[in-house]
């Protein structure tokens, strides 16, 4: 008998197996439908022998240190810093929008100062920021939105970005100053020996046992277990009973090439005219040397594996009936991107894995419905 069936192998279910297995001495079966572990943040030595990240890159960033501390326990980092640049008007220029950007763009040589006054002189009064168009005009105006924003979002999600809440974009910042990093956080940096090598180390416990290649529907009536984890898509779960939630999708090219660079940074994003939205050369972000070097090109698309739940108030309204069903659920967490349908970066599945956990502690062996609550 387990007294955990953990569905998912990624960091909301690895999280949480390690947890409960180490902290509580439960015995934990994960189970994962796909042929490896670490979910979407799964990374492999290609035939090249180039380390690359199977479902596009993946950059680890946080302001918490409470997560640091807790992987820390399974690997070492690699310093790193991710900078992206944007393909636009045939010229590769940094993104989120800064000084430089605006310069060589418009060959100009701007202050900050006089960049404010650019864009004060650019952004619409949008009155309340709804929508992710709204974020953008709002900032830096219709133009650079149209240049940066409105062409790629479309591609990533389908719809214009005036259907799409205004989180989406919100995630992006303007800067007025030359910082041309993607992220601001305090921590950033990727694990040494990569991502897979970490979750193998998560799960080594010995009262933790895996089952690949497993669907939770082909175990969960022959496999005696006291409770669930569970980090699949929550609308499946309920045998989509009220709907499909809708997902967004990829689908990833990967290819190597006999040279040992193709671009000057790990991201290149193509908001105009190409059919994906970006290029990831791995080898800038784990400073691998070699004398090739491997890339993934991305296509959204509407079939595939559900990777982005899609941020619009339909869809928060769609989920928020799931989560009823789902809280009255006794024995079972909900956890995770999937589970929760929320567009959340690694450590705030982490930060929402150990929030679970801690509530898992204080009702004793009662285990509680929905999770909530994130790194930030
Ligand atoms: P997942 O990683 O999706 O894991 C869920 C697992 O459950 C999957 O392995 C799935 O196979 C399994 N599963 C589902 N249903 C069943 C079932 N019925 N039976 C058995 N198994 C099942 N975050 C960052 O912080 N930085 C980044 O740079 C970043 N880049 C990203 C780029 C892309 C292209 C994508 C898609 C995401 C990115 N993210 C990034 C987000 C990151 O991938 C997620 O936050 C994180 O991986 C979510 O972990 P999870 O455990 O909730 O879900
Ligand atoms: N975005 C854009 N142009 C860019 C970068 C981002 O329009 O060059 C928008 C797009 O809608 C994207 C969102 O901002 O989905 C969030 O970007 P992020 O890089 O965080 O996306 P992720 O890495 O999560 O796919």
């Amino acid at each position: 008998m387990f007294d955990w069936l953990v569905v998912g192998a990624g960091f909301a279910g690895s999280v949480l197996a390690e947890r409960l297995a180490s902290q509580r001495g439960e015995k934990v079966l994960v189970v994962d439908r796909r042929s490896h572990i670490g979910g979407n943040a799964f990374d492999w030595y290609d035939e090249a022998g180039i380390l690359v990240h199977r479902y596009g890159p993946h950059i680890f960033h946080t302001n918490a240190e409470a997560i640091v501390t807790y992987l820390s326990q399974f690997t070492k980092w690699y310093p790193y810093e991710h900078r992206v640049l944007a393909n636009v008007d045939g010229r590769l220029v940094p993104i989120p929008i800064n000084l430089d950007t605006i310069n060589r763009l418009y060959g100009l040589d701007l202050t900050s100062e006089e960049m404010e006054q650019f864009l004060a002189a650019r952004r619409e009064n949008v009155g309340e920021v709804r929508t992710a168009e709204d974020v953008v005009v709002g900032t830096v105006g219709r133009e650079l939105y149209e240049k940066f924003f409105r062409g790629y979002t479309r591609k990533q999600w389908g719809v214009d970005p005036s259907q799409l809440s205004k989180s989406v974009t919100a995630r992006v910042p303007t800067r007025t100053n030359r910082d041309d990093r993607y992220f601001a956080d305090t921590f950033q940096s990727m694990p040494a020996g990569g991502y897979t090598r970490m979750f193998q180390r998560m799960l080594a416990h010995p009262n933790i046992k895996m089952m690949l290649q497993t669907d939770y529907r082909e175990v969960r009536d022959v496999i005696p277990h006291r409770r669930l984890v569970y980090t699949g898509p929550i609308d499946e779960f309920f045998d989509f009973r009220l709907g499909k939630l809708p997902y967004r999708s990829l689908h990833f090219d990967h290819v190597t090439l006999d040279q040992p660079q193709f671009q000057p940074v790990a991201v290149v994003n193509y908001p105009q005219t190409e059919a994906f939205t970006r290029v990831t050369e791995y080898k800038h972000m784990t400073g691998q040397q070699h004398p090739r070097t491997s890339l993934t090109y991305e296509y959204p698309t509407d079939d595939g594996d559900p990777y982005y739940p899609v941020p619009r108030p339909e869809n928060e309204a769609l989920y928020k009936r799931y989560e009823a069903l789902a809280a009255q659920q006794t024995d079972a967490v909900f956890v995770g991107r999937l589970a929760t349908y929320r567009y959340y970066n690694m450590d705030q599945v982490i930060g929402q894995a150990l929030a679970a956990f801690s509530r898992i502690q204080r009702t004793g062996a009662r285990a509680l419905p929905i999770i909530k609550g994130a790194a930030g």
